[in-house]
């Protein structure tokens, strides 16, 4: 099974829809389409209308990110994995690099996970090095610590999936080289081998995905799918992007 992740960011008003629309009229014919899942996180303030709407329908609708408690606090603003799942999203991001880079520790990113998972949240979990990193050379401690970090045995592995995105290709249009996004996806799947002590939950890829570089990626059977932020704005891209790759 392939992931197709569409990640809105802060985009998106309620006649947005129609983008998700588009998309599920084209899953509906297509002939590949039990060999893929499409999900869609929108903002939280689309979480319901998006899930509602699209209940038993070709897209499931995720939230882009939850908060580290269970159910109800007092946290102004924040929106807890159990009142996400309440409205009818199945999925929640967790670890995205524009939530760690405003102060996600990785404790804060293990009880996202803990009570994600505990509200029946499937999770994607996102890593990835920064620019400096990658020239140092330090990408796999990188990934390796921000798996070990919030990742155990004791977790549901089956309602969780592992997005790679390094930092440094997100909305740029740089994309990794395909025998080093082939080495490091065969990593990760070694540290979370070990992690879970038998299989690795699936592994996507994430950064500047679009339809014209999916062929490069395509031919990585080791990635399991992807987390598309810029084009997921458009049905067109988005359709793309699956077209091409079952090309
Ligand atoms: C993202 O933000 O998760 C992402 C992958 O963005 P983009 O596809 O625009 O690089």
């Amino acid at each position: 099974m392939k992931y197709f992740i569409g990640n809105w960011k802060m985009f998106g008003v309620p006649r947005s829809i129609k983008i998700l629309n588009k998309i599920n009229s084209f899953r509906a014919k297509d002939k590949n389409r039990n060999k893929y899942r499409v999900i869609i996180t929108p903002p939280y303030t689309l979480l319901e209308y998006f899930a509602k709407q699209f209940k038993n329908k070709r897209i499931t609708i995720g939230s882009q990110n939850c908060y580290q408690k269970d159910k109800f606090s007092s946290n102004t603003a924040a929106i807890s994995p159990y009142m996400i799942r309440s409205v009818g999203a199945k999925y929640t991001l967790v670890g995205h690099s524009d939530n760690r880079a405003e102060g996600d520790t990785d404790l804060m990113l293990k009880n996202k996970v803990k009570f994600a998972l505990k509200n029946n949240l499937k999770v994607v979990f996102c890593i990835g090095e920064n620019k400096k990193q990658k020239k140092n050379n330090q990408t796999f401690g990188v990934l390796k610590k921000q798996l070990v970090k919030v990742l155990e045995k004791k977790l549901n592995k089956n309602n969780i999936i592992v997005a790679y995105e390094p930092i440094w290709s997100i909305g740029t249009g740089k994309i990794p080289k395909q025998k080093d996004l082939l080495k490091t996806t065969i990593y990760i799947k070694k540290v979370l081998k070990n992690i879970f002590k038998k299989k690795s939950p699936p592994v996507l890829y994430g950064g500047s995905v679009d339809g014209d570089n999916i062929d490069t990626f395509r031919q990585i059977k080791e990635i399991n799918g992807f987390l598309i932020g810029g084009a997921s704005k458009s049905s067109k891209k988005f359709i793309d992007i699956i077209k091409n790759y079952y090309r």
